[in-house]
């Protein structure tokens, strides 16, 4: 990849609304000046992402995570910078003058995609080469048709050891080949040798199509190890996030808003051989929040196709609860006890299966067929409620979680209110996330009022008017913070707007080198300070910091006078007199007028 100029750059990060990118992969609510969602980078409950549509920034009050839309679509594709800078590129239609990552320049996730392309390659060849016969033959025996198999990539992986390491070490490195997942270490000699072995592979890809890793299924069932294997989890493959087949259902689901959630890999494909094209699996792991988060992206509405057995069932009931607490409109499907959707679609057809989705349960409906609370005994019926409240605590939306929480105490015949009271309490125990709004007051997290008001001038150097932050540059000196770290901060701001003091705000960051100060730039930069008088709070501020020098360099001279031999003693006498002048003109020295005389 040549150098590409920075006006390119620029021109690329300018067309990409930062807001349109992220809602892209995130639901964004807007509340006040800014966008929130749950955080895609940590784990959490309440929304503590937030996106500045004016400064074209996100920031995670949670983790810390933060920076523009290259930055963004750098860590969650986890994409480098040339390659993140093409995607956007694209999505804007913009040429750029280089036509492909230079190999060097390319990131991890970049080669480790190719390997798994060439992977589906290799064992897709297989399958329809000699060694791959008996594949192919139980393959079309479940019914699955050669169109199918070729849409998705269905492969072969013969017995051969290093059948596939073998076929990929000529191009990439044994390091990242154990990178991949898709082979393992001996022991004994450290040798690599194939994860899949014997198996049919199922390519898994994510929802942009982009290739993540294998499922592999023996072909003989009683063979001792498991039925499935899947790649374990790697850079690339976030298994919590992969639903299988979405890359090339997204679309038939978001024109119908309603996606059909099955459990596995031939339930998926018999589906969507059938016609019902508005499916998705989940892919080696049980439906997660983050799966149903994906999925909201696309749809209203899930119906879950889970197993007719017992064990079936109770995922069914989990599934559930994961995706109503996202608002997906939920309905479970059920079968016969002895079938999955892929053994009742090959014995009774499309019509049957038809006919079931249509009768599919609204969630409570289900929850009465489940419990059948008439029948339970008083024990049974308190655990059920438990067990229910447990699910309805991860609900992120206390209203919704309300509407649950009454649906249940109906359903079991329960006083309302109690249990009411009981979900609040539980609910009450997530920490809400800490406010940070600028008020011009001291914060609880400031030790002094000096480190309060250090703070409030760093956020009015980046998110001031120019006249405020002119005064800055004149007016603020390292020499008047105390606190290190900001006292760094300010430094890396002064250099940042002595050369450009007219600089957007959030274009600051990217100025800034210190991974540290970034950060906390990036984060000022998220605060809401609506109807504040910036003016008055910078003089205060200023103030309090001169002041809070005088009175430390009073009191030294105090300590001084204790210890000085007679003869100094009046010098120092007459510097605690001027020290005490001095803070009386501070009002004097710091007015509004310090605006107009930088202005002119
Ligand atoms: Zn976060």
């Amino acid at each position: 990849m040549g150098k590409i100029p920075e006006y390119t750059i620029e021109k690329i990060k300018d067309a990409n609304d930062i807001v349109d990118v992220v809602s892209a992969y995130l639901p964004l609510k807007k509340k006040g000046a800014n966008y929130w969602a749950r955080c895609p980078f940590h784990e959490e409950k309440t929304a503590s992402f937030s996106v500045s549509p004016s400064k074209q920034i996100y920031h995670c009050f949670g983790c810390g995570s933060g920076g523009n839309v290259l930055n963004f679509v750098m860590e969650y594709e986890k994409l480098s910078f040339g390659e993140a800078l093409k995607m956007l590129a694209e999505r804007v239609n913009i040429p750029l003058e280089f036509e492909q990552v230079s190999p060097g320049e390319q990131s991890d996730t970049g080669k480790l995609r190719d390997m798994h392309l060439r992977a589906i390659e290799i064992y897709h060849e297989t399958l329809y080469s000699p060694s791959g016969k008996a594949a192919l033959d139980y393959l079309h025996a479940r019914g699955i048709s050669d169109d199918t198999i070729k849409a998705f990539r269905l492969g072969y992986a013969p017995e051969t050891w290093d059948f596939l390491v073998s076929r990929l070490s000529g191009s990439f490195p044994g390091e990242l080949i154990f990178k991949s997942g898709l082979a393992v270490r001996s022991k004994k000699d450290m040798r690599l040798f194939d994860r899949f072995r014997e198996r049919v592979m199922f390519p898994v890809f994510d929802e942009r199509g982009n290739p993540v890793g294998f499922g592999g299924r023996l072909m003989n069932a009683d063979a001792k190890d498991a039925k499935y294997l899947n790649s374990p989890e790697t850079p690339i493959y976030n298994k919590r996030r992969i639903l299988y087949g979405l890359n090339v259902t997204r679309e038939m689901i978001r024109r119908e808003k309603k996606a059909l959630v099955v459990e596995g890999y031939m339930d998926f494909l018999q589906l969507y051989q059938h016609g019902f094209v508005n499916v998705v699996a989940g892919s080696g792991t049980a439906f997660t929040s983050e799966h149903a988060r994906l999925l909201r992206r696309f749809a209203d509405e899930a119906v879950l196709c889970y197993d007719g057995d017992e064990a079936g069932q109770k995922a069914a009931l989990r599934t559930a609860f994961s995706v109503a607490a996202y608002k997906l409109e939920c309905r479970v499907l059920t079968l016969p006890k002895e079938e999955d959707p892929d053994s009742y679609l090959r014995k009774e057809g499309a019509e049957a299966f038809f006919r079931l989705e249509a009768e599919a349960q609204p969630l409570m409906e289900f929850l009465r067929e489940y419990y059948r609370p008439a029948g339970m005994s008083i024990r049974e019926k308190s655990e059920a409620i438990s067990h229910l409240l447990e699910e309805l605590r991860s609900f992120p939306d206390p209203v919704y979680r309300e509407m649950f929480t009454r649906e249940i105490a109906k359903l079991f015949r329960v006083d309302e209110s109690t249990l009411l009271r009981q979900i609040n309490r539980q609910s009450a125990r997530i920490p809400a996330p800490e406010k940070n709004t600028f008020s011009g007051e001291k914060p609880k997290h400031f030790k002094t009022q000096g480190e309060a008001a250090e703070y409030f001038l760093l956020n009015l150097m980046i998110n001031g008017k120019l006249p405020v932050r002119k005064a800055g540059l004149r007016y603020l000196s390292p020499v008047l913070f105390q606190h290190p770290f900001l006292k760094q901060v300010l430094e890396a701001l002064l250099k940042v707007l002595n050369n450009n003091v007219s600089i957007p705000a959030g274009h600051i960051p990217d100025k800034v080198e210190d991974a540290k100060c970034k950060q906390f730039i990036i984060q000022l930069l998220m605060e809401e300070q609506n109807g504040i008088d910036e003016e008055k709070v910078f003089i205060d501020s200023l103030k309090q910091l001169e002041l809070q020098g005088l009175r430390q360099d009073y009191d030294k001279l105090t300590r001084e006078l204790n210890d000085a031999p007679p003869a100094e003693v009046p010098l120092i006498l007459k510097k605690q007199m001027e020290n005490l002048e001095a803070r009386k003109k501070l009002d004097i020295r710091y007015n509004k007028d310090i605006f107009l005389e930088v202005e002119t």
